[in-house]
């Protein structure tokens, strides 16, 4: 129901499409798979995926497979939801055997990366984890005073670490070696964001990385990249990279409520082959949710 509203701006984009197949007829075909091209081009698809679709929904069309506009609706759903779950493996989130689980979120500031960790918490402790979190956002000053507050609305514990000049890969260290003597489930870790194109991000990441698997093998179990959803395809180059450095083991997209090129979630799965684990919604604390296929194509193209 929330995925539904979250996507409504995308859903407008697309409801174009719905009235041209009310009225669809066989000698209508080309224009209204030019306005199905646009539609979904204009929704960030992006035209790799845009052709494919368009032309297997000719093909079926001129070959008599396809013979009414609501069969071109079902088609195009279901062409979709193929390409996101022959590509969408493990889409729940891989905590492993030993304690604590170790999940790392990382991303660009302003993504989202800190709420996105909080939403987290806050789902996670309704299901009874026991949650401590990592202050590993060293670079901005304000990141760890929102975290806090997001500690204290989940019950969560926190980590700062301690010393002078405090690195984060050290932040990380100090919080999962805590988790373990402690008996924590999950310790949730916050990154810096500074901008991608700043190598020394990257080194400090995956120095994080090693840092977390000297306390715990298998750790982290997760690394996820927030990304902004309202950027849509241009988010590409980025994840691209995040995934070459570091290896991404799922995707959160953000601020999809604001977005209307909602199909960038399609384009993202297809082009790198990894899971979209959560999708954020809203700004309330219930606003991030498992990413789910089916709900997905049937809030955009209902
Ligand atoms: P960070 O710099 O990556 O840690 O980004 P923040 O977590 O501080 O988020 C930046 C802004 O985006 C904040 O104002 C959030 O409330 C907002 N935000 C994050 N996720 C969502 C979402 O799913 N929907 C909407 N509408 N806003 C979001």
């Amino acid at each position: 129901e929330k995925i539904f509203s979250g996507f409504s701006k995308t859903r407008d984009n697309l409801a174009a499409i719905d009235e041209l197949l009310l009225f669809w007829n066989l000698a209508d075909t080309d224009r209204v798979l030019d306005e199905l091209e646009e539609a979904l081009l204009v929704s960030d698809f992006g035209p790799n995926i845009t052709i494919k679709i368009v032309e297997a929904l000719r093909k079926d069309i001129l070959g008599g497979k396809l013979k009414s506009g609501t069969e071109i609706k079902d088609a195009l759903k279901a062409f979709v939801l193929n390409l996101l779950t022959s590509k969408q493996i493990k889409t729940e989130l891989q905590l492993g055997f030993r304690k604590p689980a170790v999940i790392m979120i990382v991303g660009v500031n302003g993504g989202g990366k800190t709420t996105s960790l909080g939403k987290l918490a806050y789902r996670l402790k309704n299901e009874g984890v026991k949650i401590l979190m990592a202050a590993g956002d060293t670079f901005r000053a304000a990141a760890g005073d929102q975290l806090e507050i997001w500690a204290e609305r989940t019950g969560s514990e926190i980590v700062f670490g301690e010393g002078e000049k405090i690195k984060a890969s050290s932040v990380l260290s100090q919080a999962v070696k805590r988790g373990k003597e402690e008996g924590f489930d999950v310790v949730l870790c916050d990154t810096s964001g500074r901008l991608h194109t700043n190598y020394s991000l990257m080194e400090e990441l995956i120095a994080c990385k090693k840092a977390v698997h000297k306390v715990v093998r298998g750790a982290p179990n997760e690394i996820l990249l927030v990304l902004d959803g309202t950027t849509g395809l241009n988010m590409l180059p980025q994840a691209r990279e995040f995934n070459e450095v570091v290896g991404i083991t799922g995707l959160i997209l953000t601020k999809l409520d604001g977005s209307a090129r909602g199909g960038c979630v399609v384009s993202v799965v297809d082009e790198l082959g990894i899971p979209v684990k959560f999708v954020g919604v809203g700004e309330g604390v219930e606003d991030l949710q498992p990413f789910d296929a089916e709900a997905f194509v049937n809030a955009i193209f209902s």
